[in-house]
């Protein structure tokens, strides 16, 4: 029986950096009544607060609700209001070494970018981002930047070198994060296993890089039974489904009919 569902953010729950949406929200809403629910995602606290919560109503449930920012470096629990329980945070000087590298791969890479909207890096406390467009970039640009992941990987084959000591993932659209090693979502997920004493065999996970050099790939690697979404929309139709199978009936699936 599963008893977590974790889904990553950007790009399953939402699209990349923008709200949840109205239907979406419902949905978690109504997950949140059959099951616990964690997010993890290698996005700052404030990206959460913009993203997830500013859409979802304040409604009953939220005691089942789990947030980790920074694949878990950072754990939120709600208790009356939204409550950080740690922060694992990296040295002034090992982000000073990750931002030196990061400026000096993207330049000797020689891939130019005509515009950058907003910092292009970002400094999230326990990980720093290089969103190559800028952090502000609008998402139709970002999605037609880097689709075979092969601008970011001629980065990170620059970058592996300059940061022996770091671990070096792909994020989002056009992203690249950098945290201490060992720090992905298989990092959040056991995170998960110690706080809430839920096994790995009782959770799941959703999310839209599973696959090799993708950022969700460690939670699948952790043993959890992980789900590959498109996008938001088929994340939608797969915690439909979850609600039908847990929930109390309500939920009505329209399939095509099987013989029995
Ligand atoms: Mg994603």
């Amino acid at each position: 029986m599963k008893k977590l569902f974790v889904f990553d953010l950007d790009g399953t729950l939402a699209e990349s950096k923008s709200p949840l949406s109205p239907d979406m929200a419902d949905l978690l809403i109504e997950l949140l009544g059959v099951m616990k629910v964690a997010v993890i995602s290698g996005g700052s606290w404030a990206q959460f607060e913009t993203q997830l919560l500013g859409s979802l109503p304040h409604a009953e449930g939220f005691e089942n609700l789990f947030l980790l920012p920074t694949c878990g470096t950072q754990f939120f629990h709600f208790d009356g209001e939204w409550t950080k329980v740690y922060s694992e945070d990296l040295s002034s000087e090992e982000r000073n070494t990750i931002i030196a590298s990061l400026t000096a791969a993207l330049e000797e890479s020689g891939i130019t970018v005509e515009r950058v909207w907003g910092e292009a890096i970002e400094d999230r406390g326990s990980q720093i981002t290089l969103s190559v467009l800028g952090q502000e970039a609008p998402l139709e640009v970002k999605r037609d930047w880097d689709p075979d992941f092969s601008k970011r990987r001629s980065i990170i084959a620059i970058l592996e070198p300059l940061l022996p000591g770091f671990a070096i993932n792909m994020g989002g659209t056009t992203s690249i994060d950098v945290t201490k090693p060992g720090i992905d979502k298989a990092y959040g997920i056991r995170k998960l296993v110690d706080h809430l004493g839920i096994p790995v065999a009782e959770m799941l996970f959703a999310g839209d890089a599973i696959f090799d050099g993708g950022n969700d790939y460690p939670a699948q690697e952790a043993g959890v039974d992980s789900i590959l979404v498109r996008d938001p929309r088929e994340t939608a139709r797969v915690i439909q489904t979850v609600i039908a199978c847990l929930g109390d009936g309500t939920t009505q699936i329209v399939s095509p009919g099987r013989p029995t």
